[in-house]
């Protein structure tokens, strides 16, 4: 097992790992900008390197300083959190090459999976099913057409380098498609330096459902079942659940079975998101995230599996603690996003927090950074908490989760409580009735 591990991210997942750390026994090294002195993740930490001023590329995104704090503090791992560079391959081979250990999958297979196409392609290859589509990058006008004429329209048009949502271009007809094809490889160049693109067939009612996954590196994988994050906007998740209200056990052990096989074949280690759509009964994978993901609290939540220690024991070579046989879904979790932004506009809210109370009781989990007189810095993600309820079936954690929401107390700044007040009312949300655009159409009709 490790002696010290250094956590190289802020805010709430932080100090989720740390706490991971502390219950293991491990020493903690945080690292932190200028602009982080006072949080939280500092506070708790048994080290802290202060590595540069507030941007990211100086700091929390600078490989050469964060592998100097190791070495400076005598860490022998790196957790990574999620963002930042837990997505970097060269960020995890920098690590090896200093005999510190990346916790997390291989760089290589970072590398597969951060190039859409190519992760398409091995998904292909290991049996997961994919949205009919181009094999490959596609740059003529004239394959495109050729393409979308056998899938049908619409297309999407994605970028291979794609990420966060950017890079997606929609294709109702033939006559879109030359402006499509063109305006996608530009944004692509632009925004990511890299201008493939693919074609694939529109979804136009889908879920997004994602598996949770682990590979213990030694050829064995298995599935912790599904998340459901169809409730995004502007393809950024909202509000989470586990399981999804659309899935029952027999297909869940079928799409989890597919994935734990893909996983075990692939030789990966670690924990990985395996991305769906959902349509008609039938999965369409997406795309796959090679670490932590921000909404894994649920699946903690319906299993009593505290994803964290798995990822630091399969790292230190301990394997998993659980074998599929042992993974049970108890009940119903919803998580949802607390951002400092304005609940009808989204614009960012930074400030200070003048009061902070957060509720309690059976079932509440409240994973946050911050406290009464923080002051949250304009220069990173606006998410400053997560609020996740668990309880026996959907009917009782949505009760549970209304009953929280009324205790929840952010002055100071504006947030999206007062959205997750509403939607926890609504019929469409009461009865699991949703799809990928029910909160852009709900939010459009509320103005
Ligand atoms: P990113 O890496 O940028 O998040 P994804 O491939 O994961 O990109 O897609 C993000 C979101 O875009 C999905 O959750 C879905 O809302 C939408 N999307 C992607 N591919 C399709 C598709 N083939 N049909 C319909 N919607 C899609």
């Amino acid at each position: 097992m490790f002696q010290k591990i250094l956590i190289a991210n802020r805010g709430e997942i932080a100090l989720r790992v740390l706490r991971a750390c502390k219950e293991l026994g491990i020493q903690t090294v945080v690292v932190h900008s200028t602009a982080d002195a006072d949080a939280m993740h500092v506070r708790l930490a048994d080290e802290s390197v202060c590595i540069g001023p507030p941007p990211s590329r100086d700091s929390y995104l600078n490989i050469h300083q964060i592998v100097a704090a190791c070495e400076i503090t005598g860490a022998d791992a790196v957790h990574p959190g999620y963002g930042f560079l837990s997505e970097n391959a060269k960020f995890a081979d920098i690590l090896a090459a200093h005999n510190i250990t990346f916790i997390g999958p291989s760089g290589d297979h970072i590398r597969i999976m951060g190039d859409k196409i190519e992760a398409k392609r091995t998904a292909k290859r290991l049996g997961i099913p994919v949205v009919p589509g181009s094999d490959g990058a596609v740059t003529e006008e004239k394959e495109a057409r050729r393409i979308a004429a056998e899938i049908g329209y619409p297309v999407i048009i994605k970028a291979s380098a794609g990420g966060g949502g950017r890079g997606m271009k929609v294709a109702h007809s033939e006559g879109d498609l030359e402006i499509a094809l063109a305006t996608a490889r530009s944004e692509a160049g632009a925004a990511f330096g890299d201008d493939a693109v693919y074609i694939e067939k529109y979804l136009e009612k889908p879920r997004h459902i994602e598996l949770q996954v682990f590979g213990d590196g030694a050829g064995h994988g298995v599935h912790f079942g599904e998340r459901d994050c169809s409730l995004q906007r502007r393809h950024q998740k909202v509000w989470e659940e586990a399981n999804s209200p659309a899935l029952n056990a027999d297909q869940r052990a079928k799409i989890g079975d597919t994935c734990a096989n893909a996983i075990a074949e692939l030789g990966y280690s670690g924990a990985g998101t395996i991305e769906f759509l959902y349509e008609n009964g039938e999965f369409y994978f997406i795309e796959m995230n090679t670490r932590l993901q921000v909404e894994h609290p649920v699946t903690e939540a319906i299993t009593g599996i505290d994803l964290v220690h798995e990822q630091i024991r399969v790292a230190s070579g301990g394997g998993l603690s659980v074998k599929q046989d042992d993974i049970k879904f108890n009940g119903h979790a919803i998580e949802c996003r607390i951002n400092a932004e304005d609940p009808r506009t989204f614009a960012p809210s930074p400030g200070t927090i003048t009061h902070f109370h957060t509720p309690g009781g059976l079932g509440i989990r409240v994973d946050s950074g911050v406290y009464s007189g923080y002051k949250i810095p304009p220069y990173y993600d606006s998410l400053i908490g997560k609020l996740i309820v668990h309880g026996r079936n959907r009917v009782e954690c949505m009760m549970r989760l209304r009953r929280a929401l009324d205790e929840f107390v952010v002055d100071g700044i504006k947030t999206t409580l007062p959205l997750f007040r509403d939607l926890v009312g609504n019929h469409d949300i009461a009865d699991g009735n949703y799809d990928i655009h029910w909160l852009e159409k709900y939010l459009a009709s509320a103005d």
